[in-house]
């Protein structure tokens, strides 16, 4: 019984860094907003403040943070 325990909470732990990892490298913890007022394909991030003009960007496009 206590076998069963630990092991499912060492799978627990396991999904829980892939889950993170996972999330913080496809998002990046950036929030798209489209700004119609501005243009019909605008984009800006509420997160870091990035802009984009085009289809719904994936990534964080703050500069200095990795983007080539
Ligand atoms: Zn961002």
């Amino acid at each position: 019984m206590q076998l069963v325990f630990l092991l499912l909470l060492l799978i627990g732990v396991l999904a829980y860094q892939w889950h993170m990892r996972r999330s913080t490298t496809l998002t990046r913890a950036c929030r798209w907003r489209m700004d119609r007022s501005v243009a019909p394909d605008y984009w800006h991030c509420a997160a870091c403040g990035a802009q984009w003009r085009g289809d719904e960007p994936r990534d964080c496009l703050r500069p200095g943070r990795g983007q080539e």
